[in-house]
């Protein structure tokens, strides 16, 4: 069977979904924290189970004859490395023979602060003995359109990462390379993708492409790291998530965010979603 942890998360409903068009659902595990929040895949024949990454007993409980695992890396900055490592001894408890994890891209050399969770993470899977696979995932082009209305309603697109360019990926191609990997075989064993966007951009560049396709100029306002987290602080972000977000956009000034690698549009046999078409979904 297959298992993917953080099934009702973005990336967990968009990689089930992949996965259903690869393997029977009767043979997928939905790990969830709500089982209400996944009532729309056990209704499709999703394996549905409930575990926290913070109580081990019930991760090895819903990995039970789970031979292939997905760890979706989880949303709690500062606990993930216990978390994540509770997941791996689960999995080898268990009996699961490979393991796939979502990380961060480059995680050996990023400077991103967000970056030392996922190199633990990763240590402790390599630490493991078992079979893996690291997809090191770019920023979502979603992170850059998520707040694309206020953005264009205040008159520009802040951030700190000056012309630095910037290879992020959808996170439905992002979702649809998991599957691949999950669905696979030992060709993927030892594997580390990096993945990455076909093409890149600047913040310019993002900015000029909303403003041809919003019809209106939204200029791109590059501030210094401590004022972009002020103003993310201001736009009610609490100041954990605001630092978290301006050091990782001053950190792609040089190149943090930027990889050349085409191993998500080999994964996935297509060219990957440019930003152009997530900015025009969500400009609706
Ligand atoms: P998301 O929607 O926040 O999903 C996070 C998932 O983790 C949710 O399903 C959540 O469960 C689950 N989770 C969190 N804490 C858990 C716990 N203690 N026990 C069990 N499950 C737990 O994020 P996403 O967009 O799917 O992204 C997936 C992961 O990628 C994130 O968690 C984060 O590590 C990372 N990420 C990457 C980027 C990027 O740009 N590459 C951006 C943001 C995050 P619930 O459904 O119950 O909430």
């Amino acid at each position: 069977m297959f298992a993917v942890t953080g099934a009702t998360g973005a990336l967990g409903r968009l990689t089930i979904a992949a996965l259903l068009d690869l393997v029977p659902a009767a043979q997928i595990v939905a790990v969830v924290r709500d089982e209400e929040k996944a009532r729309d895949l056990s209704e499709k024949g999703v394996i549905v189970r409930s575990a926290d990454y913070n109580n081990p007993a019930s991760l090895e409980a819903a990995f039970v004859g789970v031979s292939r695992l997905l760890l979706i890396s989880g949303s709690e900055i500062g606990k993930r490395v216990a978390q994540h490592t509770a997941v791996v001894n689960a999995a080898k408890q268990a009996g699961v023979s490979f393991i796939a994890y979502t990380s961060i891209l480059h995680a050996d050399v990023s400077t991103i602060g967000l970056a030392e969770e996922h190199r633990q993470s990763e240590a402790a899977i390599l630490n493991s003995g078992l079979n893996y696979a690291l997809l090191r995932n770019a920023w979502y082009n979603e992170n850059f359109t998520g707040a694309l209305q206020p953005s264009i309603a205040h008159g520009g697109i802040l951030g700190s990462s000056g012309e630095g360019r910037i290879s992020s990926a959808s996170r439905a191609d992002l979702a649809t390379a998991a599957a691949i990997v999950l669905a696979g075989g030992a060709q993927h064993y030892g594997k580390v993708y990096e993945l990455v966007g076909d093409e890149s951009f600047n913040m310019a560049e993002f900015a000029a492409e909303v403003s041809a396709q919003a019809g209106t100029l939204v200029p791109y306002i590059d501030l210094p790291e401590a004022d972009y987290a002020k103003a993310l602080e201001g736009a009610g972000l609490p100041d954990f998530v605001a630092a978290m977000i301006a050091q990782s956009s001053a950190a792609s000034r040089d190149g943090a965010l930027y990889g050349s690698e085409k191993h998500l549009s080999g994964l996935i046999g297509r060219p990957t979603t440019p930003i152009s078409a997530t900015i025009r979904a969500a400009l609706g």
